[in-house]
């Protein structure tokens, strides 16, 4: 664990973590007098403070999700996990990050808020890892943490499971992968499996993508044991609430109809795109694994503008680099899908 060890922040590695009522006492009792809750239930029902373990949902993620339940921790969406990671890895005013743009914008912002660099490796013009170029940026900036998104947001794009290895092999620092959008990947390779090889290797999903309770807040960090008792002496005690871990229950103890969902939004994902490039404005839909579309067309602006006087909201992406032009449309329901197509249909150009 050395290996690891040496890239905590110091201030991190000495502290002594909270100790909250459920921490002290971990058995079941009749009468819990030792958190200073209410005794009275009411409606809602969550007058006690949640497990902070999570242990529950946390069964659940393994049984249904594969995810092992000794390496994992929750966190209030995967958002809080990015913030936990920075916080523990990167020192305040000296160390950096790498991502790969185009990608998830949080991870540049949570950089900003901990006073943190960001280096760029931007992929290749066809979207890609620029492999050579992350190798080097490795060696030049030594990054505490590579972010690496796949399926990348707003691209769709999935890198092959052999190119994150291979950064995960040469990175001495921390490799996270951020597989917010593997439900919606076909025989997804998740980099789960390689974790035990790679201990600095840490892999992040959420529940909010495809299983729906993006409202709730379930983030899932899965990592090496020492990592993720580092997350859990960070994090606040009680980060997922009673509500969001009944809202993860709910869903993982009925997956069938999240993944009836999922199939929906895979076939309707397959025609829309069909439809779409039919459009004389539309330039390329690039091939996407998840649940949006990248549509590059010849006025990403002016379509924006007028879908949304119509009352549809995309988002626009023209400014990324090598996204001149692409507006990232999320699948939605069959009638929202239809007033897109609708719309679309009466947009000329
Ligand atoms: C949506 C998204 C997340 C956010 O997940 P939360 O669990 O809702 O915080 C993380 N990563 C990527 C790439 C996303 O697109």
């Amino acid at each position: 664990m050395k290996d690891i060890e040496r890239l905590i922040n110091p201030h991190i590695l000495n502290m002594a973590p909270y100790s909250s009522a459920r921490d002290d006492f971990k058995g079941e009792a009749e009468v819990y007098l030792d958190a200073n809750e209410s005794w009275f239930e009411g409606e809602v029902k969550c007058n006690r403070y949640p497990d902070p373990e999570c242990v529950e949902v946390r069964k659940l993620l393994e049984s249904v999700l594969s995810l092992p339940f000794e390496k994992t921790v929750l966190g209030n969406g995967s958002d809080e996990i990015i913030d936990l990671l920075i916080r523990i890895f990167c020192e305040y005013g000296k160390d950096s990050i790498m991502i790969m743009r185009p990608t998830y914008g949080a991870y540049k912002v949570f950089a900003a808020t901990n006073n943190i660099e960001v280096v760029n490796v931007p992929l290749t013009p066809s979207l890609e890892l620029d492999m050579d170029a992350i190798k080097s940026a490795i060696d030049k900036d030594k990054p505490k943490l590579v972010f690496i998104c796949t399926p990348n947001n707003p691209t769709g794009k999935v890198y092959p499971l052999s190119q994150i290895e291979e950064i995960a092999k040469y990175n001495s620092a921390i490799t996270v992968i951020d597989e917010a959008y593997a439900d919606f990947a076909p025989n997804f390779e998740s980099a789960v499996s390689l974790i035990d090889k790679y201990p600095r290797l840490c892999v992040m999903r959420t529940l909010s993508k495809a299983w729906g309770i993006a409202g709730a807040r379930v983030g899932i960090l899965v990592a090496n044991e020492y990592i993720k008792s580092t997350v859990v002496k960070v994090k606040p005690p009680y980060n997922v609430s009673v509500l969001a871990q009944r809202a993860a229950k709910l869903v993982l103890s009925n997956p069938e109809s999240v993944y009836s969902v999922r199939d929906e939004v895979l076939s309707d994902r397959e025609r829309l795109q069909c439809e779409i490039a039919k459009l004389p404005f539309v330039r390329e839909i690039i091939p996407s694994e998840a649940n949006f579309l990248a549509v590059r067309v010849l006025d990403a602006d002016e379509l924006y503008k007028y879908l949304m006087e119509r009352g549809i909201i995309v988002r626009n992406r023209t400014k990324e680099p090598f996204l001149d032009g692409v507006l990232r449309i999320t699948i939605g329901s069959k009638i929202e899908n239809e007033k897109l197509m609708e719309a679309l249909l009466g947009y000329s150009k």
